[in-house]
């Protein structure tokens, strides 16, 4: 009768963890010599065991990101420019918690968004806020909130994030107001939070992006302060696995290649 209640209450007042574990817990605690102390530790730490777990489902759904891929699912082999120990020691988060930034720079199919989805993955797991967002998709999202006269709320929202990704800067230019917005929220992330981003374009060719030299000056004056840069040049991995299946011919992946090799 008493198990019951105890069942329904921990229900009732959803300690779902400790509901759990209270049968298992119970049979061992009868069978070994545990103090009653040792047998609501055991409960207390399943319940926080299982909120902790829910807490990171939540927070995994909610960043966005495309894909939930690692940095043991990265084949350093097949990209010989990065230093593999470059980003061991960004897999540490020191850079997170120094509030610095990260740019992987490189051709499409090289990794970038991979290597800055397993950065989210890292900091999801040392429960920080992540937000993944596509460079144009985020300034679109910045220039409604303009509109809608609701910027500064939305600058601060982004500012509570402790890791910020930014995928795809430069596959598409900005317009004034959006590379302004932009800038704005470059800003406002200074040494504040840090932001992990993405480009296919190489730092010289910003002021195309943002189709003005002096904002692009000052969003690279911002970013780059305190950041580490991760300059890939390699094949594209997207190339390798077509080819392994036959879908490309040789001499479209020695064409890619001798393009990447021209633009870098
Ligand atoms: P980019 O953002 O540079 O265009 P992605 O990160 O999207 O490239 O990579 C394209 C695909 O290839 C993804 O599915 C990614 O997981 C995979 N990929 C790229 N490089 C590697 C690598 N070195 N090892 C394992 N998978 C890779
Ligand atoms: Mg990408």
């Amino acid at each position: 009768m008493n198990y019951e209640k105890v069942h329904l209450l921990m229900e009732e007042l959803k300690l779902e963890g400790m509901a759990r574990t209270l049968d298992y817990s119970l049979q061992n605690w009868s069978k070994e010599d545990k103090d009653i102390l040792q047998l609501l530790q055991e409960l207390l730490l399943a319940e926080r065991k299982e909120r902790m777990e829910r807490k990171y489902l939540t927070a995994l759904r909610y960043s966005g990101l495309p894909f939930h891929k690692t940095l043991d699912e990265f084949d350093f082999t097949f990209q010989p420019s990065i230093d593999r120990k470059q980003i061991m020691e960004l897999k540490t988060l020191r850079f997170l918690h120094e509030k610095e930034n990260v740019v992987f720079l490189g051709p499409p199919g090289v990794g970038k968004t991979h290597l800055a989805v397993a950065l989210g993955m890292e900091a999801l797991k040392e429960m920080k806020k992540v937000y993944f967002v596509n460079a144009i998709t985020l300034v679109d999202k910045l220039k409604r909130a303009f509109f809608e006269k609701r910027f500064e709320k939305t600058l601060a929202y982004y500012k509570s994030i402790d890791l910020l990704i930014i995928d795809e800067l430069g596959y598409l230019p900005l317009d004034t107001e959006g590379a302004k917005l932009f800038f704005e929220l470059v800003s406002e992330k200074y040494e504040k939070g840090s932001i992990v981003l993405t480009s296919n374009r190489g730092f010289t060719e910003w002021d195309k992006i943002f189709d003005d030299v002096v904002l692009a000056t000052a969003v690279l004056d911002r970013l780059l302060h305190h950041c580490s840069i991760v300059n890939i040049r390699g094949k594209s991995f997207r190339l390798k696995e077509k080819q392994k299946i036959g879908l490309v011919g040789t001499h479209v992946l020695n064409q890619n290649l001798s393009s990447i090799h021209k633009n870098s």
